[in-house]
């Protein structure tokens, strides 16, 4: 029997792949590393929605931006050529605004240009402009004094502060780069916590004008991302075990011993879309089991699917570790694209400020190869935003809704009469594709990558971390962070498990 020290992760999405190939590209041969995951394929919510053959879109016109340092170091490790792969959008970007049905477009990179240029809507008198630039030099002020400097500003609102500081609320509250930044992180309409929006600024402009490029990718994420990470992982001896969905830890002590895992149910879990054939799935049909072939875990469940667990146990949820998970909110997004015969919304780079619910666009015509030159086609609009507020809207409704006010802007042009070729739209209202709710005040209920237990350690977007933003870089970071912590405990002699002692 091996002696390795066995670590199962759960999760193939960004957290998981980026925890799995940290801890073998630490540890190599020494440990034995599987990645269990439900079963839509590798990349979690940043994963394609169609694959293959039939399609490419993503799940949400996902954008990867210059600071992405680990993320853009793990696709290199893995062997994506960064230079072919990452398409920028040219610095360009554009704030929506509804009052007068306007495009601002923004040009260039770097933080202080973006907020600059954010800053000239709507106008402003030269009085409110001063207190404008005031109030915004003292947020950079800030940034520069760090990350736990910022981060105690968590509890507030960014327009509270503005105002705290003599910002006249019709301006902090109406600031196009809350709009920008509630877009971006999904977030309820006027609650962008200071912490979040000053970080996403220190981060934006700390390394460089490049760090707030945004880019795209010439393809799907599975397709271009995530497969060459998985194929990295298992070229370092990682394994995968795809279609088990965990239901429920089983533990002794301070211990987990076994994960509750049962074959996922194929109508709400994209089986068809996986490009695996049914036979490949670790159980056969209806069947649960306790998986035990492990030491240790990291689980990189979303926080909707994680609070989902154990759900009757009323002694584990008290506790105060598990108590303040139970905190923590999830935001259903909605994500839709629209194929054209003839072009519109023909600009480079993303459109921010739309109406609800789908507040960003992104034309992925000039991007996506399959579709950059095809003369039959003329726009690809990809659409995203979240759901909250029209949960009690048809399919049908967001999707003409969407389509009138585009089309109502001056200057993007009538998607109807472009000729619509395709729409696909999608829901992303299920624990495991829901988003973490970054509001303010959350910083304090997210947890870090220990846990209570000692051989279980969590990672994903919502679990507290250098980046600390709900994105694909905050949950690479975060498991490269618990893979790290993880090792350090492996390498200080191994956690004591019931009815057994590794030593590791
Ligand atoms: C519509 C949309 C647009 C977005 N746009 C951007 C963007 O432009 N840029 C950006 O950086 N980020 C974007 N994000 C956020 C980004 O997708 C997430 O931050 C990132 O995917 C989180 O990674 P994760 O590994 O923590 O979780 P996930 O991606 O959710 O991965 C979780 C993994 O766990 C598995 N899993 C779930 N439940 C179980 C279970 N019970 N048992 C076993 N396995 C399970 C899943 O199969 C998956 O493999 C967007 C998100 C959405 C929804």
């Amino acid at each position: 029997m091996s002696t390795k020290p066995r670590i199962l992760v759960i999760g193939a999405g960004p957290a998981g792949l980026g925890a799995a190939a940290r801890l073998l590209e630490r540890a190599g041969q020494s440990i034995e590393v599987t990645v269990m995951h439900m079963g839509h394929q590798l990349g979690g919510k940043a994963a394609d929605l169609r694959h293959g053959d039939s399609g490419g879109y993503d799940h949400g016109c996902h954008m990867i931006a210059g600071f992405y340092r680990n993320m853009k170091g793990l696709m290199s490790r893995a062997g994506i050529d960064l230079g072919n792969t990452l398409l920028s959008m040219g610095g360009a970007a554009h704030v929506y605004a509804p009052h007068n049905r306007k495009l601002h477009t923004i040009e260039g990179d770097g933080a202080f240009y973006v907020s600059s240029q954010l800053q000239s809507l709507p106008p402003l008198s030269l009085q409110e402009r001063l207190t404008f630039d005031r109030v915004m030099n003292e947020a950079y002020v800030l940034t520069l004094r760090g990350q736990a400097e910022i981060r105690r500003l968590d509890d507030k609102c960014f327009s509270s502060w503005c105002i705290e500081r003599g910002m006249p609320p019709h301006i902090a509250h109406n600031l196009p780069m809350l709009r920008y930044f509630q877009n971006v992180y999904f977030n309820y309409s006027g609650k962008v916590s200071a912490y979040h929006l000053l970080q996403s600024f220190r981060l934006m402009s700390d390394f460089g004008m490049e760090s707030a490029t945004q880019y795209v990718l010439p393809a799907g994420y599975t397709t271009t991302i995530w497969n060459p990470i998985g194929d990295y992982i298992r070229r370092m001896g990682g394994k995968f075990i795809p279609y088990a969905r965990a239901t429920n830890w089983q533990y002794q002590g301070q211990a987990i011993t076994g994960v509750e895992i049962e074959r996922p149910d194929p109508s709400v879990n994209r089986f068809d879309l996986a490009g695996w054939s049914q036979e490949d799935a670790h159980l056969g049909k209806g069947v649960r089991t306790v998986y035990t072939n492990f030491d240790y875990v990291i689980s990189t469940v979303p926080s909707a699917v994680f609070r989902s667990m154990n759900q009757d146990n009323k002694q584990l949820w008290n506790s105060k570790f598990f108590n303040g998970i139970s905190r923590l909110r999830s935001t259903a997004t909605v994500s839709m694209t629209v194929v054209t015969r003839k072009p519109v919304g023909v600009y480079p780079g993303p459109v921010f400020g739309l109406p609800d619910p789908l507040g960003i666009c992104v034309n992925m015509k000039p991007y996506w190869a399959r579709y950059r030159d095809d003369p039959d086609i003329g726009s690809v609009l990809s659409f995203v935003g979240p759901e909250r507020g029209f949960e009690a809207w048809s399919n049908e409704e967001i999707i003409n809704s969407t389509i009138d006010s585009f089309s109502a802007s001056d200057e993007f042009g009538c998607i109807r009469e472009a000729g619509i070729l395709d729409v696909e739209i999608r829901r992303n209202v299920t624990d495991y594709s829901m988003s973490f709710a970054c509001e303010p005040g959350v910083q304090k209920y997210r947890p870090g990558n220990k846990t209570p237990f000692c051989n279980l350690f969590l990672a994903g977007d919502w679990v507290r971390n250098e980046v600390d933003l709900v994105c694909m870089e905050g949950a690479i970071t975060s498991g490269q962070e618990a893979a790290d912590m993880l090792m350090r405990q492996v390498n200080s002699g191994g956690c004591e498990l019931p009815g057994k002692l590794r030593v590791c």
